[in-house]
């Protein structure tokens, strides 16, 4: 949707996400750290540059994102929740990636395009939106017209998520909980449920529905992803009965059943396992008993 602002809209907009980095709230945390100057004290450890950590063709998303010539992906490095299960957390916990300036993003973005990726999908982008909007613009004066893709861990402020409107193709984001207690416990994420549910509200006004092309593309809409814990700890039926009751019932959604104990999982006894074939099935029952007939489910070993 790149297309359908003028380069002085885009100002605007970069211009408002470079104030949310002012004194840090570009998530729900609001750290206050004073970003623009290098501050690395917030909650993310992250200065005023985007972290990279990887930019390749992904072939190994939703069919709809990695088609045929895969999923442009951008990791950023560190990320506003600490999942103690975190299956990426080099990158996430550990900072692992290479500090570069929106110019340099910028051609990051373009070569992706140049693969002939479907999309450009930027993996955890929230705590650098501001340079990441920056590059953008640059990468569109230089002829960048991918669909943008906005993978997100779903723990987002309202404010920042505004200045999005108009930019975002595709929203992906993560429902991880629907309790307060495990988000807390295990992402350090406090009140988790009202935040990551308005922000999947504001996510589907600005783009509704998945839109595929004629060969199966997205091209724009909403796709929920929801990893299934061991224990039922991700709480999978208050987030079905979310979606089908306040987002709508032919919502698109990922049920994950990959989970494994990586990172500091063994310090958490519920979560030092893998998920049972059979809490997948409950899981799968459950989103089939809410009516929720759009998406993919994972054959299970
Ligand atoms: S993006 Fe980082 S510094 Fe900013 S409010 Fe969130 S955790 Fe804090």
């Amino acid at each position: 949707m790149l297309h359908s602002f003028t380069q002085s809209d885009f100002d605007e907009k970069i211009e408002a996400a470079y104030a949310l980095m002012k004194q840090c709230r570009l998530c729900p945390r609001a750290c206050g750290a004073e970003r623009l100057e290098n501050d690395t004290s917030g909650f993310c450890r992250s200065g005023r540059n985007p972290l990279i950590a990887s930019v390749t063709p992904h072939y190994g998303e939703e069919p709809p994102l990695s088609g045929v010539s895969g999923s442009g992906t951008i990791f950023f490095g560190n990320c506003s929740l600490r999942c103690v299960y975190c299956q990426n957390y080099p990158i996430s916990q550990q900072g692992n990636g290479v500090e570069r300036t929106p110019g340099e993003l910028a051609c990051q973005m373009l070569w992706l395009q140049e693969q002939g990726c479907h999309n450009l999908n930027l993996v955890t982008p929230t705590h650098f939106m501001p340079p990441v909007l920056a590059a953008l613009r640059i990468a569109r004066e230089r002829g960048f017209d991918l669909p943008i893709v906005y993978n997100s861990s779903g723990y987002e402020s309202l404010e920042a998520l505004r200045i999005l409107d108009g930019i975002v193709d595709i929203y992906l984001p993560d429902m991880r909980y629907s309790d307060d207690e495990p988000a807390m416990h295990y992402s350090e994420a406090p009140r988790y449920r009202e935040i990551n549910r308005a922000a999947v509200r504001e996510m589907f006004r600005q783009v509704g529905n998945l839109v595929l092309d004629g060969r199966g593309i997205a091209q724009r809409g909403l796709i929920v992803r929801h990893l299934v814990l061991p224990g039922n700890r991700s709480g999978t039926e208050g987030t079905m009965r979310f979606l089908a009751g306040e987002i709508s019932r032919d919502v698109w959604i990922s049920l994950m059943g990959q989970y494994f104990p990586a990172y500091r999982s063994g310090e958490f006894g519920s979560l030092a396992r893998k998920v049972t074939a059979e809490e997948y099935d409950d899981a799968v029952g459950i989103m089939e008993a809410c009516d929720l007939e759009n998406g993919w489910i994972q054959e299970f070993e």
